[in-house]
């Protein structure tokens, strides 16, 4: 039978296995995303959840959290946030791809 103690050993090691296969395809993402100065960032608002880790990475202040009304009727909260991009202060640089944990942001033509 399996001890509560092997179960927590196999619950670990899956959990490590998903993890670095996460960064791994993160990483690989991030490569193939176009950068530099003939990019910008580009937020698609229906996957934007609002949670701020796109501003906390961007050193350039390119990103702007703006309010808008939750879609749900069933969640009663007056107010969500969307983040958007400020495109002549975007420099391109990606970090806010690998940090979205919703895959709303993408790499456009400038
Ligand atoms: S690409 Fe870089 S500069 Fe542009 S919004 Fe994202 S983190 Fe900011
Ligand atoms: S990290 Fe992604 S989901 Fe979070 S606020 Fe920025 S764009 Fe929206």
């Amino acid at each position: 039978m399996t001890s509560s103690e092997d179960l927590r050993k196999r619950r670990e090691a899956e959990a490590l296995r998903i993890r670095s296969s996460l960064n791994r395809l993160r990483t690989e993402q991030h490569a193939a995303a176009k950068g530099g100065e003939t990019a910008v960032a580009f937020v698609e608002e229906r996957l934007c959840i609002g949670c701020d880790q796109c501003t906390i990475v961007c050193d350039d202040d390119a990103i702007d959290l703006y309010k808008v009304a939750m879609a749900s009727p069933l969640i009663k909260v007056e107010s969500n946030r969307k983040a958007r991009i400020i495109r002549d202060a975007c420099t391109g640089c990606r970090l806010c791809v690998l940090a979205c944990p919703t895959d709303a942001i993408t790499m456009i033509d400038r």
